[in-house]
Order: structure tokens, then sequence, then C-alpha cells
């Protein structure tokens, strides 16, 4: 039987080293759990001591003030993280990235997956925000997830029990994703490589991957596109310190040159307000923001 203390537990760990934008100040509290029985243990260790807690993937959808970030987090990333291949499922612990499910899946000739090769996040992140890219989404391939309830029980929900929306689904604080089962299609894999390398030729000619970023900053609006918005309103290469909006694709905010984390959120209000202005619509940001 573990114990909280055997929980691999660091203290001042720098969330701009944890974070796709590479800014943000130091989390006080930082769980590293390596086991579905260590989850279960600190969500109730957590709510018997009243404390919230965040849960944190592979840090690419979301942005932490410069300030000390107090709450404790559990990152779940490649400690807890082994994928296993049943017939056409998949079973996938939720700190496995996106990219090596997508590539297990293609040597097993399944298809279904080739949209999420390029996304840079844990299963587990994806799951929460019903990641997608290219025509697919989680939604599309997901038969089931086993979530650790607040206070530490498991439950599994079946994908319609998730209710995915655009970018959403109905995981709220407090709960974990675990496990993942996924099922795909049976494929071919030379088949499944090329589309594989086609998606990601299109992310390298069109997403400014050079430098950090979050991915797209603000979810698509109804009937628009945020970057075509952004750029109509005259803001493509806008700057504010270190951040920028890209000028390669103007939906991406770049941190072009040591930017701050509040370089950046000043940036996306700037945006937000200036697109009103000049579009009449308030852009929402997709990015998780913690400050
Ligand atoms: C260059 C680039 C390109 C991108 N392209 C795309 C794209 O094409 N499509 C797309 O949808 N997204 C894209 N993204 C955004 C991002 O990669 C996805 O949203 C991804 O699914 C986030 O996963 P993560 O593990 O990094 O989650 P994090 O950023 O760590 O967390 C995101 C949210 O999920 C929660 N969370 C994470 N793991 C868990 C868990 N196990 N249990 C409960 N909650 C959890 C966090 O609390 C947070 O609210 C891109 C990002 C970058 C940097």
């Amino acid at each position: 039987m573990t114990s909280i203390d055997q929980i691999t537990h660091e203290q001042k760990v720098s969330l701009a080293k944890e974070t796709t934008f590479r800014v943000g100040g130091e989390a006080l509290d930082f769980y590293i759990p390596s086991s579905e029985e260590e989850l279960c243990l600190l969500s109730r260790y957590f709510k018997e001591a009243g404390q919230d807690f965040l849960v944190l993937g592979n840090g690419s959808n979301v942005l932490f003030a410069d300030t000390p970030f107090k709450t404790p987090i559990i990152k779940i990333g490649d400690a807890y993280s082994s994928i296993t291949v049943d017939g056409n499922r998949i079973h996938v612990e939720a700190g496995a990235m996106l990219s090596k499910v997508a590539a297990v899946a293609r040597d097993h000739a399944l298809s279904g997956l080739c949209f999420a090769a390029g996304i840079p996040g844990t299963i587990g992140g994806a799951i929460c925000m019903n990641a997608g890219a290219y025509g697919g989404e989680m939604k599309d391939v997901v038969e089931s997830v086993t979530i650790v309830t607040e206070g530490g029980k498991t439950e599994v929900r079946s994908c319609d029990e998730m209710d995915f929306g655009y970018r959403r689904s109905a995981m709220q604080p407090g709960q974990i994703v675990s496990r993942v089962t996924l099922r795909l299609a049976e494929g071919d894999v030379a088949e499944i490589n090329k589309k594989m390398e086609e998606l990601k030729k299109a992310r390298v000619e069109k997403q400014p991957l050079e430098y950090p970023s979050a991915g797209s900053t603000f979810k698509r609006p109804e009937g628009y596109f945020a970057g075509k918005l952004i750029d109509d309103s005259g803001l493509r290469g806008y700057r504010v310190g270190g951040a920028m909006v890209s000028e390669k694709h103007c939906g991406f905010v770049i941190n072009y040159d040591h930017a701050t984390a509040q370089d950046i959120l000043t940036l996306i209000e700037d945006v937000r307000r200036i697109v009103h202005e000049k579009q009449g619509i308030w852009l929402t940001p997709e990015v998780k923001i913690f400050a």
C-alpha cells in the first residue's frame, strides 16, 4: 500500500520549463504520480485537506503567471504513460504523449489518429480539451475514459458521457483523467504513415513551430477564423514586450523574445479588445489561463 510520502514530490519547480509557452513562475508543490493508485491517493489527500489542486499534462495549452503558483500541481507525464494494444483497441495511461500513441497506432495498422500526431500534448490533456485538428477530434476515437473523481474513487465513462464539444469535455476541476481506451479502425501502415507525414508538413509550413507557444491561442468563433479576424484587425506581428502575434499564423501568440507571462496576458487582452472594436466579435482564449 503506497503512502503519500512515497509519491515523487518536488518543490519550486519552474513552470517555464513545464509549459510550451516557456513562461511562468515557480510551482511551490509539484507531485509526479506514477500509478492510478497514486492518483487516487493524491485526490483523497487533497479532498481531506480541503485543498484544491491542478492537473498538468505536457503544459501545451496553459499559461501561468510570473508569480509563484501556490495551488499544488499533479503532473501527469512520462511516469504514468504506458500504451497497450489489444486488437483494434489501445489502452493508454494519461501521461502518454499523443504523438507516441499515434505512432503506436500506425505501427499496428490502426487508423483514426493521424490528426493527433502533431498535437504536442498528453492523452489526458487531449481528453480534457477534446483536442482536434484537420477534421478529426478525440471524440471520434474514444471508447471510454477512466476518471479519478474528487475524493479518490475511479469511474469509467463512455464517450457519450464525456459530453465532448468544441475544445471541451465534461471534465470538472478536481477530476483527473487516468486511463483512456481508444477504438480505432483497421488500416494500412503505409497509407497511415503517408497521411501523418502530409499533416506534419502542413503544420511545419503553416505554424510558427520555431517559437514557444500554446498553439492556437483563441477558440474559433462560430462562422469565423480567429487568425483571419486578428489579421483583418491589423494585428499581424503586433508585439507587447517579448510576446507577438505570429506573422506566419495570426492565430498563434508566440514567445518571440524572452516574453514574460504578463507580456502574453497583456497582448491577449489587447488583441481581444482591438478585434472587438474593429470586427465586433469577442475572441475567447482556448489556452487555459492560471493567473
Ligand atoms: C505548437 C502547438 C500546436 C498545437 N496544435 C493543436 C491542435 O492542432 N489541436 C488542438 O486541439 N490543440 C493543439 N495544441 C494545444 C494542446 O497541445 C492541446 O490542447 C493538448 O491536448 C493539451 O494537452 P497537454 O497534455 O499539454 O495539456 P495541458 O496543457 O497540460 O493541460 C490542458 C488542460 O487540461 C487539463 N489536464 C491535463 N491533463 C489532465 C488530466 N490527466 N486530467 C485532468 N485534467 C487534465 C489541465 O488542467 C488544463 O486545464 C497545440 C499546442 C501547441 C504548442
